[in-house]
């Protein structure tokens, strides 16, 4: 529902995160410089500027008012006739006392006290200071008289220096010119000097004040720099074209043009200059200051940490920004999604009551009506009817099936599908399994075979259930959609460390196969294809086992070429709990085997085995190649099919000393399924014969499901126990009946109960030597009870037992290996299959019964006290479908024993059918599964093989909650059982 962002998505966000940042860093870091240059441009410039307006004002103030008013007066007096008749005519002495006359009105009005007037012949006519006199043409200042007096046309102003003074004058000049004359010729001048020395000083103070960059000064017009800070320009009357240059001073000329009054600027050798002039005088007033650089260090240091700053403050802002953008949008995605999940859930969770109401609602009457179809299937029927009641008992079963699929598949879509690890054995797994899907297969002509890896860690860690489920579902595929030729169950190690294993499953099958443009649908859910008429099915079963898969995170794959055949594998990992191999053979390679199988394929499998297990091995397939491989070399084993037997008989019983190494080899069977077959000193497997089965055969050991295993057998009893006292327990009085049997000739006193209660109140009362316990019982099971009794030993509540626990045997009939370990776990000293090997008793009863209590036996009660066989004994019962030579060999030949087992069968029996006729509802599947688990006990021990595997296919269907199979072999079963049950009473009442 909810989409994960995708990674790629996320680099995408992040590369555009990072190129953005970079960019933005750039364009402040830029924008900020440029904006920073500009100003501190702008900042200077008007500084510079302000300046210049100040040093104007005050100069206007200053300077220009007194100025103006001297040279009106000069003005004033050079133009009275008087005096200009006198700079005609200096000799007359007349003119001069009314020059003189005049000269003195004006001069109180001057602020100075320098007055002079000069001639054109350079004598100066007047002077307040000294007596009149020529100008000498070497002194510099009558040279610059003489310059002023020609070339000024209307006045002058001169500033100069007079060092010995150490004071600046304005001079003030202006020309007087002969009234009538037209060439305005001057005929003297006039002037007065004005003291600047403290309007100097003060200009350079008050610059001074300002930037120390800024260096003002002064010129006039014939460049001469009049005032200044640097008052050494003043001093040295430095030009301003020594002082700036030619281009320098010829800048200020044009930009005082350009000016016309105004305040210019331009930028000369890297400094800013400004020029204003002071218009009437023809001064100039230039400030400079040096040009703002492009960046000082500084300054760069300053505009990198002041960007620096902007930009983190701006990341800042950005990153919250998105930060809280994108929370915002995540709590708001988060509450959406919430929401959603709410509503999903609910929908869910209505769904999910809505089946399992729907479905059992659908059950109850759908078990009503398949049950009713049954009914009348077994009564009296015409054709049609019976067509009729098939049908309906058909649809019926698939309508069922079809509700559990869609329950399982909905409860996976609900994610409710748990996967629970548990321990398991993986072995008991298969053989359940198995079990299974031979059931299925009993009327096809198809061979079903099984390459199970001994190496196998068997106790494993996972969902045991599920894994169950995934591969039910692929072999009955396997199953349905084939009509002939092989289906095969291979389990092999594709990866394997400490901890887990990665098991790859492979069911392959010779069936119809599926078109290549189907395969990639069947995985869909109602995918049903190529017209699967006649063959019962959802189109949910692989969906189911994919989902299944990948919440176990395994996966599986199909090959398939349509109308020749199928491979569905799965890959899947499992935990270990204990690295001990599923089938090993001990010592391999001194156990030869030759196998003569004419069905190629149980021959191939069986080599398979061998060869997993690095057993030798020579395959044959006919009886030429097999007679002459049966005494060329010494074989440990030969394992044949059942069918050859009265071919290989003969072969097989002749003298030892025939055979290679002077010993005949011991020789297996393998048998159908269900087959019911005893051969003395014959071992039988059945098929698929799983490598399990091999192992034990190969070592010597007891199988679960081979009942009789003539060869190990040693019955002979080295002890009796007459003053041991024993307590049997378990929930059904034919196993008791059958334990006692096999305990009789021990001499131990022996108590029986029949259920766990019982024994834990025994236990109480009574000081046992040895307890027997039954693993699998209703209400408090063998774990149980054994529980409780230790508890109870804890607390001394068991009378004495010298403080010492009581040995407890487990007795089931869940022979697998790894069973051991977990009876010990649980507080069992022992374990004891069923059903019960004597030499394993024997061998128990010595082990745990305490040496004092032994007494020196010789009875010898094994499988060699009742050979001959017992068919060559009489009188043997004679009851369709049971063994009963075998099933008295199982009591060590007691005839006797074996009637009294037989009749507490038919009354177990009797008790049970009633409940058995009771569909199971999933919930009473744990009470279903100990019944038929108690009845495949049973039946094996009377020697009833065929019903007692039906049984162990149904405790596996339990085991599985496969009700599909419960539903349509339960009533089977029923009538197999009550039939048994009728042919023992009248066989025994004969
Ligand atoms: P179902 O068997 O109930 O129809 P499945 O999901 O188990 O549903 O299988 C879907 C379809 O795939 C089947 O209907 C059948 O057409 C095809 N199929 C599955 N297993 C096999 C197989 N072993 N051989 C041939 N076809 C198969």
């Amino acid at each position: 529902m909810a989409t994960i962002p995708e990674k790629s998505l996320k680099n995408f966000t992040n590369n555009t995160f990072l190129v953005f940042s970079c960019v933005l860093f750039l364009i402040i870091a830029l924008s900020t410089i440029t904006v920073y240059l500009i100003s501190a441009r702008q900042i200077n410039l008007s500084f510079i500027e302000q300046q210049l307006s100040v040093a104007s004002e005050t100069m206007r103030l200053r300077l220009a008012t007194t100025v103006d008013s001297e040279l009106a007066l000069v003005l004033k007096m050079a133009d009275t006739p008087v005096i200009r008749q006198y700079f005609m005519a200096p000799s007359d002495q007349l003119l001069k006392s009314q020059a003189d006359a005049e000269f003195a009105i004006y001069k109180k009005h001057f602020n100075s006290e320098i007055l002079y007037w000069i001639n054109d012949v350079d004598k100066i006519l007047y002077s307040t200071g000294n007596a009149p006199y020529i100008l000498n043409p070497d002194d510099p200042d009558s040279y610059w008289y003489s310059l002023t007096l020609y070339e000024t046309e209307i006045y002058n102003f001169n500033i100069n220096y007079n060092p010995d003074l150490e004071e600046i004058h304005l001079w003030v000049n202006v020309p007087v010119f002969v009234t009538v004359e037209t060439s305005k010729k001057p005929i003297g001048m006039l002037g007065t000097g004005v003291n600047l020395t403290d309007f100097s000083n003060f200009i350079a103070s008050s610059y001074r004040e300002f930037d120390k960059n800024i260096t003002p000064y002064m010129f006039n017009k014939y460049n001469e720099i009049t005032s200044a800070v640097d008052y050494e320009l003043v001093q040295s009357k430095v030009h301003l074209d020594e002082h700036l240059g030619k281009t320098g001073k010829e800048l200020i000329r044009v930009a005082h043009e350009l000016s016309g009054g105004e305040s210019r600027s331009f930028i000369y050798d890297k400094k800013i200059y400004l020029v204003n002039s002071i218009q009437a005088m023809e001064w100039y007033l230039t400030v400079s200051y040096p040009e703002p650089g492009l960046l000082s260090l500084n300054n760069a240091m300053n505009i990198v940490f002041f960007s620096m700053l902007i930009l983190i403050l701006f990341l800042i802002i950005i990153i919250n920004a998105f930060v809280a953008r994108s929370e915002n949008a995540m709590a708001k995605q988060n509450l959406q999604l919430l929401e959603a999940n709410k509503k999903a859930e609910s929908a869910s969770r209505a769904k999910s009551d809505f089946l399992a109401k729907m479905s059992h609602e659908i059950r109850t009457p759908m078990n009503a009506i398949t049950g009713m179809a049954e009914l009348l299937l077994r009564g009296e029927l015409s054709n049609e009817a019976r067509g009729y009641a098939r049908d309906i008992k058909q649809a019926g079963n698939n309508l069922v099936s079809l509700i559990n699929d869609i329950l399982d598949l909905s409860k996976i879509e609900a994610g409710k599908l748990e996967i629970v690890p548990v321990k398991y054995m993986l072995s008991s797994l298969i053989n359940d399994t198995v079990n299974i899907i031979r059931t299925r297969l009993k009327e096809k002509p198809i061979r079903f075979f099984t390459n199970i890896d001994g190496n196998i860690p068997n106790s494993l860690i996972g969902d045991e259930v599920r894994i169950r489920q995934i591969l039910i579902n692929l072999l009955s595929n396997a199953a349905k959609y084939t009509e002939k030729g092989h289906i095969g169950l291979t389990i092999t190690v594709d990866k394997q460390d400490d901890k887990q294993v990665l098991l790859r499953i492979d069911v392959s099958d010779t069936g119809k196969g599926i078109k290549a443009e189907h395969q990639a649908i069947l995985f869909d859910e109602f995918v049903r294809v190529d017209k699967n008429q006649g063959i019962e099915g959802t189109g949910l079963g692989l969906p189911i086992t994919r989902r299944l898969c990948a919440a176990m995170d395994g996966k599986i794959n199909m090959e398939s070429e349509y109308g020749k055949g199928s491979v569905f594998t799965v890959i899947i990992p499992q935990g270990i709990e204990s690295k001990e191999p599923l089938a090993v053979v001990v010592e391999p390679e001194k156990k030869k085997v030759l196998v003569y199988e004419s069905r190629v394929i149980y021959a191939k499998s069986m080599c398979w085995s061998l060869e997993n297990m690095k057993v030798p091995y020579t395959m044959v397939t006919n009886q030429k190649e097999f007679v002459s491989s049966l005494y060329r070399e010494e074989w440990f084993y030969v394992f044949s099919g059942y069918g050859l037997y009265k071919k290989i008989k003969p072969l097989m019983e002749k003298d030892d000393a025939v055979f290679c190494g002077g010993k005949r080899p011991h020789l297996a069977l393998m048998v159908e399924w269900g087959t019911e077959a005893y051969i003395s000193n014959v071992r039988f497997v059945s098929i698929p014969v799983q490598s399990l089965s091999i192992a034990n055969t190969l070592n010597g050991k007891a199988d679960s499901y081979n009942y009789f295993d003539s060869s190990v057998s040693s019955g002979v009893i080295r002890h009796t126990y007459p003053n041991a006292r024993l307590l049997l327990v378990d929930d059904i009085p034919t196993n008791l009946k059958v334990a006692e049997g096999l305990l009789s000739p021990y001499n131990a006193k022996i108590d029986t109960c029949l259920s766990g209660a019982e024994a834990i109140e025994l236990v109480k009362q009574n000081k046992y030597d040895l307890i027997f316990m039954d693993h699998m019982m209703p209400e408090m099971d063998g774990i149980e009870a054994t529980a409780a009794i230790r508890k109870l030993e804890t607390m001394n509540v068991v009378s004495g037992n010298g403080g010492k626990q009581i040995p407890i045997i487990s007795l089931t009939a869940n022979a697998v290996v790894g069973m051991r370990e977990m009876f010990i776990e649980n507080g069992f000293n022992d374990f004891l299959s069923k059903p019960i090997d004597v030499s394993k008793l024997n061998e128990i009863l010595d082990r745990w019964i305490p040496g004092e209590k032994k007494e020196i036996g010789s009875k010898n009660c094994g499988p060699e006290s009742i050979s001959p066989l017992p068919a060559t004994r009489s009188p043997l019962p004679v009851i369709p479908n049971v063994d009963t030579a075998k099933g008295i060999a199982m009591l060590r030949g007691k005839l006797d024993t074996y009637m009294k087992v037989l009749s507490m069968f038919c009354k177990d029996v009797d008790e049970r059918l009633p409940q058995l006729r009771i569909m199971p509802e999933a919930e009473a599947l744990p009470a279903f599964i100990i019944q038929v688990h108690s009845l495949k006990s049973m039946t094996a021990s009377i020697g009833a093989q065929e019903v007692s595997s039906y049984a162990a296919g149904l405790e596996a269907a339990g085991k599985a909650a496969d009700m599909t199979f419960i539903r349509e072999h339960l009533p089977d079963f029923t009538v197999q059982l009550a039939e048994l049950g009728k042919n023992i009473r009248a066989a025994i009442s004969v």
